[in-house]
């Protein structure tokens, strides 16, 4: 009886894993996913302790302590860190795998019952889920930098990875062809433990969150094999869906961002890049916030380019009050989302749900490129590289081919950051220096509140 319970738990668990990644694909259904994915691990969970065959109260009960005892600190971190707290998950989902999987080999090697197909499985995981563990501490630390966000690379570097891999793999089939050879089990412990560091030291922080999401699909793949090693179907369900939906993430991010995999694991991105002279001496327009009020009180359309600067400023509340006070008015506001804007993908939708602004009123890039030049307004809160015209046309830079919103193609620009420091890719900015942009220097929350106060005072003014 408590099979057929078990068995049909995990069939409704993995049903909801599916609907909780589709709600998850949309702002307006995202809770729900949400949802759906506790409700789906909840059920597994029950599942699972339906059989006291392969579990012990006690030692769950101490997990489940301890897990909380992490994960409710790890759940407070600001969203600007998000990055660096899903790398910290995916280490230690690796973490398990590698030590579900040696612990495995430990019993099935006591007990005699280790098989060529068992012993595959286990490599298998021990290799994903070692390899992810140290490769997502490294991707935390570069990002939370206490450790050098710069590539470090040296001649051979790529061979020398290589080669470690290699080694690895050859004594992983090694162990399967003789599963008794214990003393290859740690060699490939250690190799793949190695491997996780080496692979991201070349790696640049800029790169840390494509990275990220790699990693979560080697985490899946860890699970999955786990999933073999068990006996247990829904991990391999849950494993196989972690694992695509990782590799697709970072897809679309690499699409994004116009790059390659290969760029993105081997090309040493985000050193940062000395400015030419010419541009150096270049003049920005300077203006107030009261100027932008101005602006934006006479305009007709409104676009809103929110970027990382915003999330940092935790400016998206400000940022609604002056939607509220020109969506009054009878003034056009929509937002445009660059699908890489931020430091995460969805960050911009996440800040601007989180201050309740109507998804309606959001746009995708491609969606809102073609209505740029019927724009008024362009108000960019702290984005820089989602709208840097050099991706169009400077061939020498690095976000060459990303694809960006044409704020250029507004009528005016008004650009609201704190410095002329460049943004993620350590680039300057054309866009800041144009006829038709005025900079609004100071940090994006006190900006931004000062723009609304000013409309109030605008539209009181012209009520009395
Ligand atoms: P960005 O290029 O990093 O620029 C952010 C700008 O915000 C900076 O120029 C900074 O200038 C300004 N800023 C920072 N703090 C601020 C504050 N408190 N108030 C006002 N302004 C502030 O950001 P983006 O345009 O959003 O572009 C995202 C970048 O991240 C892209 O290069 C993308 O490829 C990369 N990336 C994103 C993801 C993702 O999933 N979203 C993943 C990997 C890489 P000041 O210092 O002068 O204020």
């Amino acid at each position: 009886m408590s099979d057929v319970v078990t068995h049909l738990s995990y069939l409704a668990a993995a049903t909801l894993f599916i609907f909780s990644l589709r709600w998850l694909n949309r702002p307006n259904t995202a809770r729900r996913g949400v949802a759906a994915g506790v409700g789906g691990m909840s059920l597994a969970i029950f599942g699972t302790l339906l059989h006291p065959e392969i579990v012990t109260f006690s030692w769950i009960a101490l997990a489940a302590l301890a897990g909380i005892a992490v994960g409710v600190p790890l759940s407070r971190v600001p969203l600007t860190a998000v990055p660096q707290r899903t790398a910290i998950s995916h280490a230690f989902g690796g973490l398990a795998a590698g030590l579900v999987g040696t612990a495995k080999y430990l019993i099935w090697l006591h007990e005699d019952e280790l098989t060529s197909f068992r012993t595959g499985a286990i490599v298998v995981e021990v290799l994903l889920g070692f390899l992810t563990f140290t490769g997502s501490l490294m991707a935390a630390g570069k990002l939370q930098e206490v450790i050098p966000t710069r590539p470090i690379t040296y001649r051979g570097q790529n061979a020398v990875n290589f080669l470690l891999l290699a080694i690895a793999v050859v004594a992983g089939i090694a162990l399967i062809a003789d599963p008794t050879k214990a003393y290859l089990f740690p060699v490939v412990i250690a190799l793949s433990l190695a491997f996780g560091v080496l692979l991201i030291i070349p790696i640049g922080g800029a790169d840390m969150p494509t990275v990220i999401s790699l990693l979560n699909s080697y985490a899946g793949l860890a699970a999955v094999a786990m999933g073999f090693v068990l006996e247990n179907q829904l991990l391999i369900i849950a494993g196989a869906l972690d694992g695509a939906s990782g590799f697709i993430l970072s897809v679309i991010m690499c699409r994004a961002m116009n790059r390659s995999f290969t760029n993105v694991l081997f090309g040493a991105f985000g050193q940062v890049q000395v400015a030419s002279g010419v541009v150096e001496q270049r003049v920005m327009k300077s203006a107030t916030a009261h100027d932008a009020a101005d602006y934006l009180a006479n305009a007709t359309r409104v676009v809103i380019v929110p970027g990382y600067g915003m999330a940092v400023a935790q400016a998206q509340h400000r940022v609604r009050e002056v939607y509220d006070a020109l969506t009054k008015c009878g003034i056009d506001v929509k937002f445009a989302i660059h699908p890489v804007a931020g430091r995460m993908p969805g960050h911009m939708n996440v800040l601007l749900a989180e201050a309740d602004i109507p998804y309606s009123s959001l746009l995708e890039m491609d969606e809102i490129n073609p209505d740029m030049p019927q724009c008024d307004v362009c108000v960019v809160v702290g984005a820089n590289d989602v709208v840097n015209p050099a991706a169009r046309s400077d061939k020498g830079s690095p976000i060459y081919g990303m694809p960006i919103i044409d704020a250029d193609k507004s009528r005016v620009v008004i650009a609201i950051k704190r410095s002329r420091n460049p943004g993620f890719a350590g680039i300057d900015n054309e866009l800041f220096y144009a006829e038709n942009t005025i900079m609004v220097f100071g940090d994006a929350k006190g900006v931004i509140a000062e723009i609304a106060t000013a409309l109030k005072e605008e539209e009181q003014q012209a009520a009395a």
